[in-house]
């Protein structure tokens, strides 16, 4: 269990875990962290319930809860500039390339199959805001193939935005603050929409309570 108690990261993936949602990026930073990553066959990524399974040699993963395990395959992106890494999870229901999963009925699955989009985007404001990302990232930032590099994800999850050549520092700084401002602000009424969601248990609803709480 090398490495696991002792990064940054540590405290950010116990608060995901609150609501049993896991972040691929944070996966990916966990292994990263280990520095005896290279001398270990597998590695375990505790889960709110079981434990994600990294196979070093092979770079695959699965999820395994008791005796049951499925296979969770992950996707290695180049960032735009040639030298970091992204790592994206496959939704093991449609295949989706996505950077988080939610744990719905006992699975992990993406937004999209655990019928979480619905629920929670109604009266919440989230289509305005997004469409307000997107005249960010689009029309004043110039980046208007994000969704080419990132296939599938959603603007709200847009990470690494280049900034166009001819804009100074300053200008997009500003802007990428106010991006990031809205990514908040979709992230919470995201929250506030699950909380209100029928499907979820009064322990479930709490734990989102305490993360939106944490924003
Ligand atoms: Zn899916």
């Amino acid at each position: 269990m090398g490495g696991y108690g002792s990064g940054g990261h540590n405290k950010t993936h116990r608060r995901l875990e609150n609501f049993h949602r896991i972040d691929s990026f944070s996966f990916y930073d966990y292994l990263m962290g280990d520095k005896y990553l290279f001398c270990k066959e597998t590695v375990k990524y505790p889960l709110v319930r079981g434990d994600i399974v990294y196979y070093v040699g092979e770079k695959t993963a699965e999820i395994r809860e008791g005796d049951s395990y499925t296979d969770l395959i992950l996707s290695r992106v180049p960032g735009i500039d040639g030298k970091s890494v992204r790592m994206y999870f496959h939704c093991p229901y449609c295949g989706r390339r996505v950077r988080y999963l939610y744990r719905r009925q006992e699975r992990y699955m993406c937004r999209n199959c655990a019928k979480l989009n619905y629920a929670s985007q109604q009266k919440s404001g989230m289509d305005e805001m997004r469409l307000k990302m997107e005249r960010i990232v689009e029309k004043e930032l110039g980046y208007t193939w994000w969704y080419k590099d990132y296939p599938n994800a959603c603007i709200s999850d847009l990470w690494h935005i280049p900034k166009p050549r001819y804009m100074r520092w300053e200008k997009y700084e500003r802007l990428l603050k106010e991006f990031r401002q809205l990514q908040k602000d979709y992230e919470r009424a995201f929250w506030m929409g699950m909380a209100r969601c029928s499907m979820l248990s009064g322990k479930e609803k709490a734990g989102i309570m305490n993360h939106l709480n944490s924003l």
